[in-house]
């Protein structure tokens, strides 16, 4: 089945996110760690599912190799369903995600969100970044910038609109994430007639 899933560090937004584009509840804010396996739901309007993955990264109270455990879970699962992946969404958290980086680079280090979107890339499944909680972001033009600059597309962000999306789960404004999947999809179609 046509698959869109997601992938994010814990508590950047997901399953609030998760909300608003199912309309199902979901345990927010809830026990790190326990939603362990790939949960799917349809994606209403549209005609496919959508894979909730676990979160990844620092969750307080899960220790070093859980944390290993469920990136490597995640990681066999998308390269398992990688074609029938037509787009990855990978949630950030707009306010710290760039701070975060620049913690985590280092000669031995790669950042989570960033090793996580080559990885992608290199699955060649395309990929939006939902840069979420944006409603707590002031100089949203340069975070962006900053963003893209770290994953390696060439600034400005408004050059990537396919890519980088700027949202709030919380407000339940999501339009430019909708239209950048969107976009993908339709581009998928397309080259599936020629
Ligand atoms: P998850 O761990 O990624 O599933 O994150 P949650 O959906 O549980 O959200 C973590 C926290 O971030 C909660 O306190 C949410 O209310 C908050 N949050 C989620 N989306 C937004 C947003 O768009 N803006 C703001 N300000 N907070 C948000």
């Amino acid at each position: 089945d046509a698959e869109v899933a997601l992938v994010g560090r814990s508590n950047v937004g997901k399953s609030t996110l998760m909300r608003e584009l199912t309309g199902h509840s979901f345990d927010t804010g809830g026990k790190p760690g326990v939603t362990r396996s790939p949960n799917h739901y349809d994606w209403a309007p549209e005609d496919f599912v959508i894979t909730d993955l676990p979160g990844f990264g620092f969750m307080s109270g899960v220790d070093e190799d859980l944390r290993e455990e469920i990136k490597t879970e995640i990681v066999h699962y998308l390269e398992e369903y990688a074609d029938d992946i037509l787009v990855a969404i990978l949630v950030v958290d707009g306010k710290s995600v760039v701070d975060i980086i620049d913690r985590h680079s280092g000669p031995d280090e790669i950042p989570y969100d960033v090793e996580m979107f080559h990885f992608l890339r290199e699955l060649d499944v395309p990929t939006v970044v939902a840069v979420n909680k944006m409603d707590k972001v002031d100089d949203e033009d340069e975070r962006l910038d900053d963003l893209c600059d770290r994953l390696g597309l060439y600034p400005p962000w408004k050059q990537w609109q396919d890519t980088v999306a700027p949202i709030s789960a919380k407000r339940g404004q999501l339009e430019p994430l909708t239209e950048a999947v969107r976009s993908h999809l339709h581009e998928q179609q397309r080259d599936d007639l020629f």
